[in-house]
């Protein structure tokens, strides 16, 4: 199922509902033109060109020219700060602007501009504009978010349907929440899978479903508060940046934070671990739900900065990481259990078994490193197999966006068709995997013999059809061309092998 086809379910749950809601949705689609059609300035909050502080915290702004604003208590202050004295706020706003004595001390044409919109707040809806954040009917049900997942992301069967069960009791959480009544725990989630599996991918699509804003950070670059790196609080201001400064939508988003495993705690070590221990302590508050100040268009606080409060409760917060070594602490969990009682034999078996990672327990990933706080918050934990040549040849094609089918569409504004030998694609799958990078490597290696095919082909009109052999993957010969005229031909068995080599 894809997009559209989504919407299109949508659409006709809509269509069932009473004519009173259809009356709704039809003004809440009136409003929806209404925002479209608003002026960018209109949609962003003014906010102080001096403290930084925006028009919902500061009060109303006075508007000089060169779109600055300043907030009266600034003004004020400027005021009080001049020789003249006698100045109160009421004689500037009565006066008006124009009519001020010594203004001129302010040269306009030095501050340029006013603030940009990406550092200043989207203005919250007022109370008639402002619609439920989530309608439970719209959420799809797990079976129509893994169909859509499917469409995308090969294999990984089990994150895909743990993952739109989450997903979904989330929103039905967030909506639960607005009836009040029975308090729903937080479904965040660990996803444990070694590198290049479709972690990140998952979750990038997952969002882009949902339509809900996402912010993707790697924990390596997070440090406790005051250290070199970035605060943690620098994701939710991710969130917001993602969500176009708009606080409501930002605290209906996603989180992902990527190699988790980085912040495990040290081992063996006497110094303070300000990026390791100290940052799962200090996501704990996060995680669990509570309101941060975060920069507004930026990721560092500092004083230039407009500053804003946004509620983690309802956002959703997805870890992940490729933990190496957790499959050795699992074994040797496993090994002991075996060696207690008479199930010896076990032991082999859990040194050969490839897929040792999806039996990890909580114990097991709190023994590499995480504080049992900090898995706590994180309910939902599974892993993500790793990918074999079957999955691999499977990425190639079948997705929607799959790599073969991109380099198809190339050679065909060319005029060409471009196939693949069942071995070929199995060369390369063999190929990536040597490269231990999961699905990334897939690219590099196609990229490798196509950019010749590429180069050579527009130059010769005649060609109609390439074909790439596994001997040319693996650089012992090359494509079949065919001529243009014989493509027909070709269907038929008899395709005259042109060359080898380009
Ligand atoms: P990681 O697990 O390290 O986060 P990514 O999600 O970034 O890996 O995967 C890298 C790329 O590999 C993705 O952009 C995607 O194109 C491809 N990929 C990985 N796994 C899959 C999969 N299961 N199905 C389809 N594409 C995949």
């Amino acid at each position: 199922m894809n997009n559209n086809d989504y919407r299109e379910v949508i659409d006709e749950d809509e269509k069932k509902e009473t004519p009173a809601e259809t009356e709704d949705s039809a003004r809440g689609a009136q409003q929806d033109k209404d925002n479209a059609a608003k002026p960018p300035e209109q949609e962003y909050e003014d906010a102080c060109y001096i403290c930084r502080r925006p028009e919902h915290i500061a009060g109303k702004m006075i508007k000089i020219p060169n779109n600055i604003c300043i907030c009266q208590a600034c003004m004020q202050r400027t005021f009080d700060s001049m020789n003249g004295n006698g100045f109160s706020m009421d004689d500037i706003m009565n006066m008006g602007m124009g009519r001020i004595p010594n203004i001129s001390m302010i040269n306009l044409s030095d501050l340029q501009g006013g603030m940009p919109n990406r550092q200043k707040l989207k203005r919250k809806k007022t109370q008639e504009d402002a619609k439920p954040a989530i309608d439970i009917k719209k959420i799809p049900a797990p079976h129509k978010i893994k169909a859509s997942l499917d469409e995308y992301v090969v294999g990984q069967e089990q994150a895909k349907k743990v993952m739109s069960v989450a997903v979904y009791n989330h929103y039905k959480r967030i909506a639960q929440e607005q009836q009040g009544d029975v308090e729903i725990e937080k479904s965040n989630m660990l996803m444990i899978g070694p590198t290049g599996c479709g972690k990140t991918y998952l979750v990038k699509t997952l969002a882009k479903l949902l339509d809900v804003p996402l912010a993707i950070t790697d924990a390596t670059s997070l440090t406790e508060a005051g250290y070199i790196g970035d605060d943690i609080e620098s994701v939710v201001s991710k969130l917001l940046a993602a969500a176009d400064n708009d606080v409501e939508r930002a605290e209906h988003g996603i989180i992902f934070i990527d190699e988790i495993d980085k912040i495990a705690k040290k081992r063996n070590t006497n110094q303070r671990d300000v990026s390791g221990e100290s940052v799962q302590q200090g996501m704990l508050k996060l995680l669990e739900g509570a309101e941060v100040e975060v920069p507004v268009g930026a990721s560092s606080k500092n004083a230039m900065v407009p500053m804003t409060m946004v509620n983690t409760r309802d956002i959703l917060f997805i870890c992940g990481g490729a933990f190496p070594d957790l499959e050795d602490i699992i074994r040797e969990r496993l090994n002991q259990e075996a060696s207690i009682g008479f199930r010896a034999k076990l032991r082999d078996e859990n040194d050969a078994d490839e897929n040792i990672l999806s039996k990890v327990t909580v114990e097991d990933v709190r023994k590499f490193g995480m504080i049992p706080e900090f898995l706590g918050r994180l309910p939902i934990m599974f892993t993500l197999d790793a990918l074999t040549e079957d999955t691999l040849v499977r990425i190639l094609r079948e997705p929607k966006n799959a790599i073969l089918k991109q380099y198809e569409k190339l050679l065909e504004m060319d005029e060409v068709k471009l196939a693949f030998n069942e071995d070929a694609l199995y060369a390369i799958a063999k190929a990536a995997k040597e490269k231990k990078v999961g699905a990334r490597a897939l690219r590099a290696v196609i990229e490798e013999f196509m950019l010749d095919i590429m180069y050579e082909i527009p130059k010769d009109d005649n060609i109609g059809m390439v074909t790439i052999t596994k001997e040319y993957v693996e650089k012992t010969g090359g494509p079949i061309i065919t001529m243009r005229g014989c493509v027909g031909i070709e269907e038929k068995g008899v395709m005259p092998q042109i060359a080898a080599g380009v």
